[in-house]
């Protein structure tokens, strides 16, 4: 048996485990998936200690992303460029680092959307904003707008993106992203704002039915970007299908094999609707 891993600070609201588990149970798989919590101070020994233990594979969340890439002896290609990793996978002399979160996107997103794509407006600018505008730069899209609390790290994201990849990127202020939305075609969520605060900067007169809108928080109750997508008739897709298709990838690199997405979605749809709370 093979022990996989979910490392975070805090890791409770992790829903990793079960999806995971119930992957690798539906497989017949022997292996085995749990959640460590790790401060931050701690991680890179918690990394050296797993991988002396014989871990075969670790998803990295929240706040380990990029620290985890430091400590990665060698990157795939999206997570050099987005300079964070959230999987982990065991090699002989270390850990080698992927971004998952790029391919969640892009098969977020891929179904529905027809031709080129000409404005998407994201809002955060951390290791989720930075995968998902890698993803839009692999699907062609003309132009990516940065709306962040704080300015200057949206610029250093803008910056990294201009100078990799030639991304054309422009920076705004969250206050600014209600009226940016109107002008998108795609609006994404990367900030937690809907789960602990209850809030979006965007509301139902901001969208119309021709919006797809891509939350990257998961609730068991509609977030108020939810409520704002439905009331327009816009196109929402919710965070859970986000971590199911960038655990599916996680789960290919670990084991090999395709997990059953279906089966993954309902094991964190009823998960999440147990735990009785958002987030
Ligand atoms: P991160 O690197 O810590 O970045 C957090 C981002 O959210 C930053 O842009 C931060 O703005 C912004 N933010 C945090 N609190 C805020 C507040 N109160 N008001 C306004 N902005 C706020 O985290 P991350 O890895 O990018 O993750 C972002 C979110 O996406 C998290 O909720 C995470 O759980 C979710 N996520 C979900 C999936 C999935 O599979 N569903 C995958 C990845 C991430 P500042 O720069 O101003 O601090």
């Amino acid at each position: 048996m093979a022990l996989l891993a979910v490392i975070g600070y805090p890791i409770s609201h992790s829903a990793s485990p079960v999806m995971h588990n119930a992957a690798l149970r539906a497989l017949g798989l022997p292996n085995r998936y749990i959640a460590i919590e790790s401060h931050p101070e701690t991680l890179q020994k918690t990394l050296k200690t797993l991988h002396k233990l014989g871990f075969k594979g670790l998803n990295i969340t929240i706040p380990h992303k990029e620290a985890a890439a430091r400590e990665a002896v060698k990157l795939s290609e999206e997570a050099e460029a987005i300079g964070a990793v959230n999987t982990l996978q065991r090699l002989d002399d270390g850990w080698v680092g992927y971004n998952t979160d790029v391919e969640g996107v892009e098969r977020c997103l891929s179904p529905h959307v027809e031709g080129r794509l000409n404005r998407v407006l994201v809002l955060g600018a951390g290791g989720a904003a930075a995968a998902a505008l890698y993803a839009l730069w692999r699907m062609g899209v003309e132009k990516v707008i940065v709306a962040n609390r704080s300015r200057e790290r949206a610029e250093v994201l803008a910056k990294r993106f201009r100078d990799k990849v030639g991304l054309n990127v422009r920076v705004i202020g969250l206050e600014e992203a209600s009226r940016e939305a109107r002008s998108v075609e795609i609006v994404i969520n990367a900030t937690p704002l809907g789960i602990t605060y209850h809030e979006s900067m965007i509301g139902p007169e901001d969208l119309t039915k021709h919006h797809i809108v891509l939350d990257m928080v998961y609730s068991n109750l509609p977030t108020p970007l939810q409520r704002a997508a439905i009331s327009t008739d816009a196109l929402y897709i919710d965070g859970v299908k986000m971590l199911v298709e960038q655990g599916a990838r996680a789960f290919k690199i670990f084991h090999g094999v395709e997990p059953d997405r279906a089966l993954m979605e309902r094991a964190v749809r009823s998960w999440l609707a147990r735990r009785g709370v958002p987030g």
